[in-house]
């Protein structure tokens, strides 16, 4: 490993030039802005590494291009696929930026820019790895393959179905993507998995027009006490979600599951004093950890009906809406989920209230005891010379269920941004020195793997 890891300090300024290169090309997903161009731009760098490539048109309204790569080894036996997006998230408010989100700057070791964290410098880096393997005379210890999504950012709308009919191009042993930040603590983290999510939005209306409070008031239904009475109803005094059914797919969490999670850091009290509340609802049984990845929830995200600006308005609101997410953890379906919902919903006399859907992810969790495992967290291990965090799951969600569901390849994740990575918002920014080691990081991975 030293040779190639010295290879990638001395070409460390280079890569960093590419990756400026490629953060300068725009690739705004939902605001339909440079995908052809970026996807072109990536193409030709990984023909430069040496990764024979496939420009794969998704269908769908906007038939977005899927860059598909393979990198056979002669000799290796294990096939890796490695997953990233090169779509960005819109850069505005542009005022917020101290310098322009498509115009690379470089401040105090980090490079500032729409998408250089999330994800092109993340997914960059295993394309640098590839290079430094193959330039120092190397052959790759693995089989590679991968996947680099066009539109990640507004939720890949079309990747469940194209890989449904595409599936058997990325069979895989194993897969593997970067994308999110380092533990706070500067810890590298390996994640195992996440949550998926049930989003419904909920509408209720009575009258035509909101009317006089005075003139109609207890005459006239006002659709916002129905509506409370049937959020109250969705949860027993203990928190517990009542809808039936909600937890009967839900796996118990293994001892060895309650125990990985026992050694990631939380300093409860200053969380406590960031958020400014006096307690988390957690017990002594189910953790913070526990309960915030490896247990589903029931969310109000959203309430809007009648007049909430400033001082006084006295009026009937005409109608209701309601915002709820529901983070589902493996072996939840989502559209059972919404089904589950809605029948709760008709039992409990409520039938009359206008329910949709609008997001549906499912989880994706590896078990902790997949063989694969030790080589990513002593590719993190060597690398940072720290113990890595171990997370069965993360608490949000990522569109990568397909992963689980039918590609039938357990996904292993290892962030590298850093904490303050500033994704999705002004001033993105991405440390070099964290991008560097992300590029020794899935060198030694694919070592490592080849090993096990
Ligand atoms: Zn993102």
């Amino acid at each position: 490993m030293d040779r190639i890891y010295s290879y990638i300090n001395e070409h460390s300024q280079r890569f960093i030039d590419e990756l400026a290169t490629f953060v300068k090309q725009p690739s705004i997903s939902s605001q339909g802005i440079g995908i052809e161009d970026c996807a072109t731009l990536l193409t030709q760098m990984m023909e430069e590494v040496g990764i024979g490539y496939e420009v794969m048109p998704m269908g769908g309204d906007t038939n977005p291009p899927l860059i598909y790569g393979e990198l056979s080894s002669p000799g290796a036996s294990k096939t890796l696929l490695v997953y990233g997006h090169y779509d960005v998230q819109p850069p505005e408010p542009l005022d917020a930026w101290d310098s322009p989100p498509f115009e690379p700057t470089i401040r105090n070791g980090r490079m500032y820019g729409r998408g250089t964290a999330d994800n092109k410098g993340q997914m960059f880096a295993h394309l640098k790895a590839v290079e430094a393997i193959l330039k120092t005379g190397g052959t790759l210890p693995v089989n590679l393959k991968f996947m680099f999504d066009p539109e990640e950012e507004i939720g890949s709308p079309n990747l469940d179905r194209f890989i449904r009919t595409t599936g058997d191009k990325f069979k895989a042993d194993i897969g593997f993507y970067s994308d999110g930040p380092i533990h706070p603590s500067g810890r590298p983290k390996v994640s195992f998995g996440n949550r998926g999510m049930c989003y419904v939005e909920i509408n209720h209306r009575e009258a035509g027009r909101d009317v006089h409070s005075g003139h109609y008031a207890e005459a006239l239904p006002n659709p916002n006490w129905r509506m409370i009475r049937f959020l109250n109803g969705l949860k027993d005094d203990n928190g517990r979600v009542t809808i039936e059914g909600f937890y009967d797919d839900v796996l118990p969490v293994t001892d060895a599951e309650k125990a990985v999670l026992a050694e990631i850091p939380f300093n409860e009290k200053a969380s406590l004093d960031d958020l400014k509340v006096k307690r988390f609802n957690i017990t002594d049984d189910v953790s913070f950890w526990e309960t915030t990845t490896l247990v589903p929830s029931l969310n109000i995200a959203g309430y809007a009906s009648g007049y909430g600006g400033e001082g006084a308005k006295t009026i009937i609101p005409c109608k209701t809406r309601v915002k709820i997410d529901m983070r589902l953890v493996k072996n939840q379906d989502p559209v059972d989920i919404f089904e589950k919902f809605k029948r709760h919903m008709e039992t409990e006399g409520f039938g009359d209230f206008d329910l949709k859907m609008l997001g549906c992810c499912g989880p994706r969790r590896t078990p902790l005891d997949n063989p694969d495992a030790p080589a990513f967290i002593e590719a993190a291990r060597k690398v940072h010379g720290k113990e890595p965090v171990v997370l069965p799951s993360g608490g949000g969600t990522v569109p990568l269920a397909f992963f689980d569901d039918y590609l039938n390849v357990p996904l292993i994740a290892i962030p590298y941004g850093n904490p303050d990575e500033m994704n999705h918002a002004p001033n993105e920014n991405f440390d070099l020195d964290l991008f560097i080691k992300g590029i020794k990081t899935s060198a030694t991975l694919f070592y490592e793997l080849s090993r096990i």
